[in-house]
């Protein structure tokens, strides 16, 4: 593929159009719209409307009259609809982490002869460092297994409460068949937890059809929400009301404003909803949604994938560097959007690359990873990204010494 090829593909792109609804700089190659994605330019207007009209002039009345109240099944109806998941099935709340505890422990209360849940050896580490905390905290009554993906399946007994398995694995780009392994999951009387990080807003993820029960995610990497913007999460309908929530606070309970002394659960997906809804971080998020909302998720995922095999090819046919593999499957339909290419040097690498603005992340210990977010990304841009990544490895472009200075976040 030459780059005129690459232009050619752009000028019939269905999705070119959205490049413009972000507010990217000049000059940059943004490849890490899969660890933060970039603002919306309609995020600025919302924000000023939110802090100035409805905060600023309408006080606390803004609770009801901007509707603040319903701000988390509001934006997780329309997360909803990115998902496979229907209206009263998706709140936003909390972060990833601490909504995958709650429903972890939620699981652990459905199924309650069972005490395992089975996760896989290598997912993201807050993962099964929250699977650790609840283990911790059940004593006995909960045991964390984690294997090897290829002996995932296999070891899904009689005694698994919970599969837990982040769909699209954040280093490798991985992604596990979502239909067959919840399907695996029942045929063992188990539930399942999906963490869709890396799928939401990238890949087409339809959790109904699946028969999925339970679902987290982050809101700040494809779906744009900003940094650090709550998290969603997934409850069917069929376990809302018997699914309870470890962590009971006021904006859980059926009727918040009664002000009771007992806890008495919401019996729909309210119950998931810890303390008050975070709202500046939900109008940020409301707009990075409503983007994705006029994307079709399977042109979506078809472009993401296209970029990515692209990145792919280039890198390959060009780089002589025997030292650089490309760490997950080659495949589209065994992938997510990112790619990841393992390097002695992928620190050095990454920053090299970052100094001709092209950005990426590294992952401890080698992995220069690169992610094809659809909405903003042109083929051009990929192009041009690989054949710098080729000329920086001809050139040992990384060998300086203010290239392997770590910083704190990678
Ligand atoms: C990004 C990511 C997280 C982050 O969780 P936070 O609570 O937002 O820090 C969790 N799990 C996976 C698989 C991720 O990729």
């Amino acid at each position: 593929m030459t780059r005129d090829d690459a232009q050619a593909l752009d000028a019939a792109d269905p999705l070119a159009g959205l490049k413009a609804a972000f507010a990217l700089p000049d000059g940059v190659i943004y490849l890490d719209g899969n660890s933060l994605g970039p603002p919306p330019v309609a995020v600025h207007e919302r924000m000023a409307d939110v802090t100035r009209r409805q905060w600023g002039e309408g006080l606390v009345r803004s609770w009801n009259t901007a509707d603040w109240i319903s701000a988390p099944l509001r934006v997780g109806d329309k997360i909803a609809r990115l998902i496979g998941a229907n209206p009263g099935e998706v709140t936003v709340a909390d972060s990833t982490t601490v909504n995958l505890f709650k429903l972890a422990a939620g699981a652990l209360s459905l199924r309650p002869g069972r005490r395992t849940i089975l996760s896989e050896a290598g997912n993201f580490p807050t993962d099964l460092y929250a699977l650790q905390g609840l283990e911790g905290l059940l004593g006995g009554r909960a045991r964390l297994k984690t294997v090897a993906p290829e002996d995932l399946v296999a070891a899904i007994d009689e005694d698994t409460a919970c599969v837990v398995l982040t769909q699209v694995h954040y280093k490798t780009a991985r992604r596990w068949d979502l239909a067959a392994v919840t399907a695996a999951a029942h045929a063992k009387g188990a539930l399942m937890l999906w963490d869709l990080c890396h799928s939401a807003g990238a890949v087409a993820v339809d959790l109904n059809a699946a028969q999925a029960d339970l679902a987290i995610g982050c809101s700040y990497k494809y779906l744009n929400g900003g940094p650090g913007a709550p998290a969603f999460l997934f409850v069917a309908e069929r376990h809302q009301g018997a699914l309870t929530s470890p962590l009971t606070g006021w904006m859980g309970h059926a009727e918040p404003f009664a002000f009771e002394d007992g806890y008495r659960p919401a019996a729909d997906i309210r119950g998931q909803i810890t303390g008050t809804p975070p709202i500046l971080g939900l109008a940020a998020l409301e707009a990075g949604v409503d983007l994705q909302l006029q994307a079709d998720p399977a042109l979506v995922e078809a472009k993401g994938l296209a970029l990515a095999e692209l990145f792919i090819a280039q890198v390959e046919a060009r780089a002589a560097d025997p030292q650089l593999k490309l760490t997950g499957p080659r495949e589209p339909g065994a992938r997510g959007l990112h790619v990841s290419f393992a390097h002695p040097e992928g620190y050095a690498l990454v920053q090299a690359m970052m100094a001709q603005g092209i950005v990426g992340d590294f992952r401890a210990p080698d992995i220069a990873r690169f992610g094809f977010s659809p909405l903003f990304l042109s083929y051009v841009q990929v192009w041009d990204a690989a054949h710098a990544l080729a000329d920086i490895l001809a050139e040992r472009g990384w060998d300086r010494p203010e290239f392997r200075t770590r910083a704190a976040v990678t």
